[in-house]
C-alpha cells in the first residue's frame, strides 16, 4: 500500500520527481504537492471525436482514423530523414509526413489502423498532417480524451505533468478547507473531486463544475486577503505621513506640461503622502500615459521631506530601465540614486546596503530583492511597485516593517469601476485618462498571411532607416514542437531576409540571464531586429523601435495585443504595427479591426469582452488563472459578488472555513512572480 502523500510536502515525494527535476519546478513557482496539483492547464485539447476526412477543416487540430495504405521513406534535398503516409477513411485519403522520424518505418504497418491527432492541412488538395501524434487505434493508448496542456519551463514537459499531477491526485489526501455548510450553500464539489477534473475532465460538464470550485477558492482567499490588509491598514496606531515638501522644483525640471490626468493624480498622492493614513494608491493609466513622471513627483516629494523612496521592478531588466530614467532626471536635482540587483559584486552591493542605511541613496531601485532582510533603509516611507508585483498582505507588512508604510501601484490594466472596488478593495484609485499631446498615433495594419511580405517589406524600410523592430512569434506552446518549430522557423527566415542586420530571438525556453542578455542589447541597439514569443515585458522601453510584426495576431488575446503593439511608438518618430492574421474566419477579422481602430486600451478591452462574451468554453482556462491577468475577472464577476459575500461572513465566523488552510493559501497569494492572481 502507497503511503498517502500530504499537500504540504516537498514535489519530490511524488514518484519521478527528483531534485534536478524538482530546482525546474520551482522555476514555475512549484515546491509541494499542492503546488502541483494547483498548476492548473493552460487549456486542453479534445480528443474525442474523430473527424473523417471530408470534414476536416484547414488549420485545424484533428483527431482522424484510417488505414495505413502505403508508406515511403526517402531522405529531403537537405538531408533531412521523410517517411510519407498515405492514410484511408470513411471519405478518401489523408497524408501523413513525418520528419525526422526514422524509426516509424519499422513500427508503422500497412493495412494496420492508426488513430492521428495534429494540425491538419490542405496542400494542393491533399489533406496532411505534418508530425502528428499517432498510435494504433483501440489499443491502450488510445489518444481519444481531453487532455490537459501545461505551462512548462526549460525540460519540463506537459507529458511529465500528466504523469506527475495523476500521481499526486492517486496519492494524496485532499482535506477540503470549505466547511459543509459553505460548500452545500454554494454548491460547490469536493475539493478533491475539483483538483481530478480542472486536470482530467471527464466531460464539459464536470469540467465547469471543477472550474468554478477552483475560481471560488481563488476569490474567496484573495478577498479575506483584502479584508485582513484593510484591517492592517486601518490599525489608527500607525503614522506614515511625511513633512510637507515643494515639489514645484521638479515640475519645473521637466521638459514638458504634466497632462491634466496627471496633475490630478499627483495631487492625490501629495494629500496620501502627507496623511497619517498610509498610502495605498492605484494609478492606472493606458500605455504610454506617462505614469512614470507621476511616480518621480512622489519620489520627489518624499525625499525632499528628508526620507527614502524604494521603486520595485518585476524584473531586472525593468529595474535598469527605470534606473537609467531616474537617474537622468534626478542627479541634475542633486539626489542620489542607486540601483540593486542580483549577481552584483560583493563589495558593491556591500556599498550599496552600507549607504542605504545611512540615507546617503535616497532613491533604491530594484526587483523584488529589495525587500530582502540585509536590504535596511535609514528612512524609507515610499514604495513604488508595478502591478504585476501588487503586494500580498505578507510583503505589506514587510514593508511597513522597514518603515514603509506609503504604497503607490502602477497599472496599465484597464478595469471597470464596478470591478474595481472589489479588485482593489483595499487601494485609492487615481485615473490617469489623457494621453501627452503631440503623440504620434501608431498606425495599426491588418495584413493576411498571403501579403506577409508587405509587413516585412516595411520593417526592412525601418531597419534602414536605422530604426529597430519587433517580431512576435506565437507563444511557443511549450510541449509543442511543431510551434517552437514555427518560431524557430520564423527566426531562420528573418535572419535570411534581414540579412546584414542583427537579428536574435528571445523565448521562454531561454533562462533568465539569457533572456536579460538579450534584452539588454537590444535595449543598447546592438541588435536590430527581435524575434519574440510573447515574453516581451510590459514596460519595456525602447524607444528605437518603430515598427513591430505580429504573426498570427488572430491567436492573442486583443489586450496582449495592445500591450505588445505599446513597446513601439516610443519616440518622435511614426511607428507601425502590422497584425498578420492567419485565419480566415469573421470572428478573427472582426478582432483585428478593433485593433486597427482603436488605440485606447480601455475602448480594446470593452469591446474585446463584448464579442468573447461568456461562449468559450473548453478554451476559458486558456490564459490561466494563476497569471496576473486582471481581465479575466471581467468573467467571473458573480462568482467575485458571492465570494465577497462570504469573505464578510468568513471574518466574523471563522469556524466557516479552515484556519491554517486559508493563512497558507494567503501566504501563496503574495508568493512568487505571478502567483498574485489579481
Ligand atoms: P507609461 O504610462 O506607459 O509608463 P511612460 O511614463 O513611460 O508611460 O511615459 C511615456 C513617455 O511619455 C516617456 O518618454 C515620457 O517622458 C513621456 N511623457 C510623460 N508625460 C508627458 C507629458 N506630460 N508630456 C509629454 N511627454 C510626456
Ligand atoms: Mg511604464
Amino acid at each position: 500500500m502507497t503511503p498517502k502523500l500530504r499537500p504540504e510536502q516537498s514535489v519530490t515525494a511524488v514518484r519521478g520527481i527528483g531534485t534536478q527535476r524538482a530546482e525546474r519546478l520551482a522555476q514555475l513557482d512549484i515546491t509541494t504537492v499542492q503546488d502541483l496539483l494547483n498548476h492548473v492547464p493552460v487549456r486542453y485539447k479534445d480528443k474525442r471525436e474523430i473527424r473523417t476526412s471530408g470534414e476536416f477543416v484547414e488549420g485545424a487540430d484533428t483527431l482522424a482514423q484510417g488505414v495505413l495504405t502505403s508508406l515511403r521513406s526517402r531522405r529531403t534535398g537537405s538531408g533531412r530523414s521523410l517517411i510519407e503516409v498515405r492514410m484511408r477513411d470513411p471519405d478518401g485519403f489523408f497524408y501523413i509526413s513525418f520528419f525526422n522520424s526514422p524509426y516509424l518505418e519499422r513500427q508503422l504497418v500497412k493495412g494496420a489502423e492508426y488513430t492521428v491527432y495534429g494540425k491538419v492541412q490542405f496542400r494542393n488538395g491533399l489533406r496532411l498532417f505534418t508530425n502528428p501524434e499517432i498510435v494504433p487505434a483501440g489499443g491502450d493508448r488510445d489518444l481519444r480524451r481531453i487532455e490537459p496542456v501545461y505551462r512548462c519551463t526549460a525540460g519540463v514537459t506537459t507529458r511529465e505533468f500528466i504523469k506527475w499531477i495523476t500521481y499526486a491526485l492517486d496519492n494524496t489526501e485532499v482535506t477540503d478547507w470549505l466547511s459543509d455548510t459553505v460548500r452545500r450553500e454554494r454548491k460547490l464539489c469536493e475539493l478533491g473531486t475539483a483538483y481530478r477534473n480542472i486536470h482530467f475532465p471527464k466531460d464539459r460538464h464536470w469540467y465547469q463544475v471543477a472550474r468554478y470550485r477552483m475560481i471560488y477558492d481563488q476569490l474567496l482567499t484573495y478577498q479575506i486577503a483584502l479584508r485582513r490588509s484593510r484591517l492592517l491598514r486601518d490599525d489608527a496606531s500607525t503614522d506614515a505621513s511625511i513633512p510637507d515638501a515643494d515639489i514645484t522644483p521638479f515640475l519645473r525640471s521637466l521638459p514638458f506640461e504634466l497632462t491634466s490626468g496627471q496633475v490630478d493624480a499627483v495631487r492625490d498622492i501629495e494629500a496620501d503622502l502627507v496623511s497619517r493614513r498610509p498610502m495605498n494608491r492605484l494609478v492606472q493609466g493606458d500605455v504610454g500615459s506617462g505614469k512614470t513622471v507621476v511616480a518621480e513627483a512622489a519620489i520627489y516629494k518624499t525625499v525632499q521631506a528628508g526620507r527614502q523612496a524604494a521603486f520595485m521592478a518585476p524584473t531586472e531588466i525593468l529595474a535598469r530601465q527605470h534606473f537609467q530614467k531616474l537617474s537622468a532626471d534626478f542627479e541634475p536635482l542633486g539626489i542620489r540614486v542607486a540601483l540593486l540587483v542580483s549577481g552584483m559584486r560583493a563589495q558593491e552591493r556591500r556599498q550599496i546596503l552600507e549607504e542605504t542605511a545611512n540615507g546617503i541613496i535616497q532613491v533604491l531601485i530594484g526587483t523584488h530583492a529589495l525587500l530582502q532582510e540585509d536590504v535596511v533603509f535609514q528612512r524609507l516611507s515610499l514604495v513604488i511597485t508595478d502591478e504585476q508585483h501588487r503586494f500580498g498582505v505578507n510583503q505589506r507588512r514587510t514593508l511597513v516593517g522597514k518603515g514603509a508604510a506609503n504604497v503607490l501601484v502602477m497599472s496599465a490594466t484597464p478595469i471597470p469601476r464596478t470591478l474595481a472596488a472589489t479588485v482593489y478593495g483595499d487601494m485609492d484609485f487615481s485615473v490617469i485618462r489623457t494621453m501627452p499631446a503631440g503623440r504620434i498615433p501608431i498606425i495599426t495594419r491588418v495584413v493576411p498571411k498571403e501579403a506577409r511580405s508587405k509587413a516585412y517589406q516595411a520593417v526592412l524600410h525601418e531597419l534602414k532607416q536605422g530604426n529597430q523592430g519587433y517580431v512576435v512569434a506565437p507563444a511557443i506552446e511549450q510541449d509543442d514542437e511543431s510551434s517552437l518549430a514555427s518560431a524557430e522557423e520564423l527566426y531562420q527566415e528573418m535572419k535570411r531576409k534581414f540579412r546584414g542586420f542583427r537579428v536574435e530571438m528571445i523565448h521562454g525556453r531561454l533562462d533568465k540571464a539569457e533572456k536579460e542578455s538579450v534584452m539588454a542589447a537590444f535595449a543598447r541597439g546592438e541588435i536590430r531586429l527581435l524575434v519574440s514569443t510573447v515574453v516581451i515585458e510590459v514596460g519595456i522601453d525602447v524607444p528605437g523601435a518603430t515598427i513591430m510584426v505580429i504573426e498570427n495576431a488572430e491567436r492573442f488575446g486583443l489586450a496582449q495585443l495592445h500591450q505588445l503593439r505599446g513597446r513601439v511608438g516610443r519616440s518622435d518618430k511614426q511607428s507601425y504595427c502590422y497584425l498578420i492574421n492567419h485565419s480566415n474566419q469573421e470572428i478573427a477579422a472582426e478582432r483585428m479591426r478593433i485593433m486597427s481602430e482603436y488605440t485606447d486600451g480601455f475602448a480594446i478591452s470593452e469591446a474585446d469582452y463584448e464579442l468573447r462574451g461568456a461562449g468559450d468554453l473548453m478554451g476559458t482556462m486558456q490564459h490561466g488563472f494563476n497569471g496576473s491577468q486582471i481581465l479575466n475577472l471581467f468573467k467571473y464577476e458573480d462568482i467575485l459578488t458571492l465570494a465577497g459575500e462570504d469573505a464578510d461572513r468568513v471574518m466574523a465566523d471563522p469556524q466557516l472555513i479552515d484556519a491554517a488552510a486559508t493563512d497558507a493559501r494567503i501566504r501563496n497569494l503574495g508568493a512568487g512572480d505571478n502567483s498574485d492572481i489579481l
